[in-house]
């Protein structure tokens, strides 16, 4: 048995029980989950809990996502090394450092100023290089540096944003948590010979995108 907070044994482990498991089988995604160390995306108080199959808070009411999660994203998006990637919802930074390994250059966007600040330091820290934290509305895509081969939304929303749709690359993927009446759904958004095709993923459980295309700020809901 491993000794509590030996990182390396559960991470490891993580990759095979929580993921390889359950249906995540590309070998560089794998790869990069059994590479990047969540427990330095964590705060210090839920430290030993970081290979969890959860969730788990990181302050503003906010969430790293669930390891699975994080892992089917990526996989959706079908990376091969070469794409620049657009991600909605740096939170942590923990998936930004995962879509870094596996792509040439990642733009994440972060709403919430605190966060964007301490997701930057976490991956500097980890020296990570070709990852770019910015703060301000994702919903809105990020125009400067359209199209993105492939964006990443960690938050979900009522529809898929037309702006990130509009700001996706021919041949582009868009993988967006869709929000219905009891559960939000995984769906994917491929661009093919100029037509957008949709594949579902399957259900999932996510924080609200807030934000012009997303959902109203808590103070602003009807
Ligand atoms: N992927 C992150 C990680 O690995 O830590 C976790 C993301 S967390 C589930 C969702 C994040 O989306 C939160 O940090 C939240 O502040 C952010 N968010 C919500 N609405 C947003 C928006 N319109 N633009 C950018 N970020 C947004």
């Amino acid at each position: 048995m491993a000794k509590p907070n030996n990182f390396p044994d559960q991470r490891a482990r993580m990759v095979e029980r929580q993921l390889r498991r359950r249906g995540i089988d590309d070998e560089r995604v794998l790869a990069a989950m059994a590479a990047v160390p969540r427990e330095d995306f964590v705060p210090e108080q839920v430290r030993a809990s970081a290979y969890n199959d959860s969730a788990l808070p990181i302050g503003h009411e906010q969430t790293i996502s669930q390891p699975w999660v994080v892992a089917a994203i990526c996989q959706a998006l079908q990376l091969d090394g070469d794409e620049k990637v657009l991600e909605i919802g740096t939170g942590s930074g923990y998936s930004a450092a995962v879509l870094g390994k596996l792509s040439r250059r990642v733009i994440s966007i972060e709403r919430v100023p605190e966060l964007g600040e301490s997701a930057r330091r976490n991956l500097e820290e980890l020296g990570t290089r070709d990852v770019e934290v910015i703060v301000g509305d994702g919903s809105r895509g990020y125009a400067e540096e359209a199209p993105y081969d492939a964006i990443a939304v960690h938050a979900a929303t009522p529809e898929a944003p037309h702006s990130l749709l509009a700001e996706l690359a021919q041949d582009g993927r868009l993988v967006v948590p869709i929000a219905t009446g009891s559960a939000d759904l995984l769906v994917a958004f491929i661009r093919e010979n100029g037509v957008l095709r949709q594949e579902t993923i399957g259900p999932c459980r996510f924080v609200p995108l807030i934000g012009a295309e997303g959902f109203n700020p808590p103070d602003q809901a009807e």
